[in-house]
C-alpha cells in the first residue's frame, strides 16, 4: 500500500535543524480513511533535541475542546520569535491540532469530537501503556543504568511500526511516537464548564504542582501509577513511572507528562489564550528548554495548587431529568451534604418542588455542566476532595464512556475525566 502524505511543517529557521534521528516519526502518519480523503498532523519543531531538554505540546485530542487550539497558535508566534532570537536552548515540538478525525466529526452542525463515530471510543483512551515492555527490559538483566536518552529510544522502539491500524489508531500511534522521546509532554484539554486543572501521575506530584503553579490552576489531580484507561499522557508516564518504581530514576530525573485542562469549552478568547501561552513559555523556561527575553518573561505565578487524589474526585450524578440550576460555581468550596444545585422538573402536573443535588464530600467544585437540560445519571459536577472514595476503583479511574453509559458509571464509579 502506498504511503500516505504526511504534513510535517517546520517553522522558519528551525528547518535547518532537522536531524535524521527524528525523521522516522513521520512514517506513522494516519492512513487515509477513505479514497480522496487525506489526514495530516502538523508537528512544528523549534531547536534540536540533541541540544538540551525538550518539551512536546499538543491540543485538540478531543476534537470539541478548543481553548488549547488557540493557545498553541499564540505559543507558536512566540516560539518563532524566540527561535529567531536564538533563545531556544533545547527543543520544543508543537502539534497544534492532534485529532483531525475528531475535528471533522460534525453531527447535524456541532463538532462531536470526544468519541470516535466509528466505534464510540474516547479519543483519549486506549493509547499504548508501556509498563510491561519496560519491565521486560529490566528483567532481561540489561544494564540497569542505561542513560535516560537510551531509555527514550527503547520507549520509541517499543511503540513499534504501527502498521495496519485504523485511521484513529494510526493517529494515536503517530502522536505517541512524536512525543515519547521528549522530557516533558503536555496535552491540552478542557472540560465543559470548569476552572483550570491538571491531571498527572501521583509519582510526579512535585512536578505536577509546579506546572499547576505556572498555569494558575488551583487543582492538581493525581492518579495512581496504574489508573488504567490509556490516556495519551499515560503512554509516557507508564514508561517513566515504571523506571521510577524500580528506583532507576528519581521524579526529577524522569520524564514528566500531564493533561492540562484549560477551563471550559467556551473559554476561547485571545486574552486567555495569550496568557496561557505566556504561562507555558515560562514553564518551558523553568524546565531549561528556552530563555525568555524580558518582554515575554513577565508571568505572575498563581497560588500553589492543591494536589488531590483522583480517587477522591466525586462525579455527582443528576437524580432526575429537568433544568439544573447551580448554587455553586467551579472554584467554590462545597460542603458534604450541601445542596450545590437543584433540578427543576418540567413534566409535573403542578409546580413541583425542585430536586436537590447534594455533594457527598467536602471539596472544590472543578467542573459542572454547560448545557442545563439534564437527564438522570448525567454528571452534575466533579467535586475534588482530599479523601479517596470507597466506590472508586483505583485501577479503573479513566475507563469512561460517560456520554453513553452514564447510568452504569453511576454504579461503578468510573470517571469521566
Ligand atoms: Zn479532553
Amino acid at each position: 500500500m502506498p504511503r500516505k502524505r504526511y504534513s510535517r511543517f517546520f517553522s522558519g529557521s528551525s528547518t535547518r535543524h532537522r536531524v535524521p534521528h527524528e525523521l522516522p516519526t513521520h512514517r506513522h502518519s494516519p492512513e487515509s480513511p477513505a479514497p480522496g480523503v487525506a489526514l495530516s498532523i502538523a508537528a512544528h519543531r523549534f531547536g534540536r533535541i540533541e541540544d538540551g531538554r525538550s518539551v512536546y505540546l499538543q491540543a485538540g485530542l478531543h476534537g470539541d475542546e478548543h481553548p488549547g487550539l488557540l493557545v498553541l497558535q499564540h505559543l507558536l508566534r512566540s516560539l518563532h520569535k524566540l527561535d529567531q532570537l536564538g533563545k531556544i536552548r533545547g527543543c520544543v515540538t508543537v502539534v497544534p491540532y492532534a485529532n483531525p478525525i475528531g475535528m471533522s466529526q460534525r453531527f447535524l452542525g456541532p463538532v462531536v469530537g470526544r468519541f470516535d463515530f466509528e466505534n464510540g471510543e474516547n479519543f483519549n483512551r486506549n493509547f499504548p501503556l508501556l509498563q510491561s515492555v519496560v519491565l521486560d527490559h529490566l528483567d532481561a538483566n540489561e544494564p540497569a543504568r542505561l542513560t535516560a536518552a537510551r531509555w527514550k529510544q527503547r520507549f520509541w522502539e517499543a511503540l513499534g511500526d504501527g502498521t495496519n491500524l485504523s485511521p484513529a489508531a494510526a493517529m494515536k500511534h503517530a502522536l505517541a511516537k512524536l512525543s515519547i522521546e521528549r522530557d516533558v509532554v503536555l496535552d491540552l484539554h478542557c472540560a465543559t464548564y470548569a476552572i483550570a486543572h491538571i491531571y498527572a501521575s501521583e509519582q510526579q506530584r512535585k512536578r505536577a504542582i509546579s506546572l499547576g503553579n505556572f498555569m494558575d490552576a488551583p487543582i492538581v489531580m493525581l492518579e495512581p501509577a496504574e489508573a488504567g484507561g490509556g490516556a495519551f499522557d499515560q503512554t509516557y508516564s507508564s514508561a517513566w513511572g515504571t523506571l521510577q518504581s524500580a528506583g532507576i530514576f528519581s521524579e526529577e530525573e524522569s520524564g514528566f507528562s500531564a493533561t492540562v485542562e484549560l477551563r471550559g469549552q467556551a473559554d476561547v478568547n485571545d486574552e486567555l489564550a495569550s496568557e496561557d501561552a505566556a504561562r507555558l513559555l515560562a514553564y518551558a523556561q523553568s524546565e531549561g528548554v528556552l530563555a525568555l527575553p524580558d518582554d515575554l518573561a513577565a508571568v505572575e505565578l498563581g497560588a500553589v495548587p492543591e494536589a488531590l487524589p483522583l480517587t477522591g474526585a466525586a462525579h455527582v450524578r443528576c437524580p432526575c431529568a429537568g433544568i439544573i440550576v447551580y448554587r455553586r460555581a467551579p472554584g467554590e468550596r462545597v460542603q458534604k451534604g450541601e445542596t450545590f444545585a437543584e433540578i427543576v422538573p418540567l413534566d409535573q402536573d403542578v409546580a413541583a418542588s425542585r430536586v436537590p443535588v447534594v455533594s457527598p464530600i467536602d471539596g472544590m467544585m472543578v467542573v459542572r455542566q454547560w448545557q442545563r437540560l439534564v437527564r438522570p445519571g448525567q454528571r452534575a459536577a466533579l467535586i475534588a476532595g482530599a479523601e479517596p472514595l470507597a466506590d472508586r476503583n483505583p485501577k479503573r479511574l479513566l475507563l469512561d464512556f460517560y456520554g453513553i453509559e452514564a447510568g452504569l458509571l453511576a454504579t461503578t464509579g468510573l470517571s469521566a475525566d
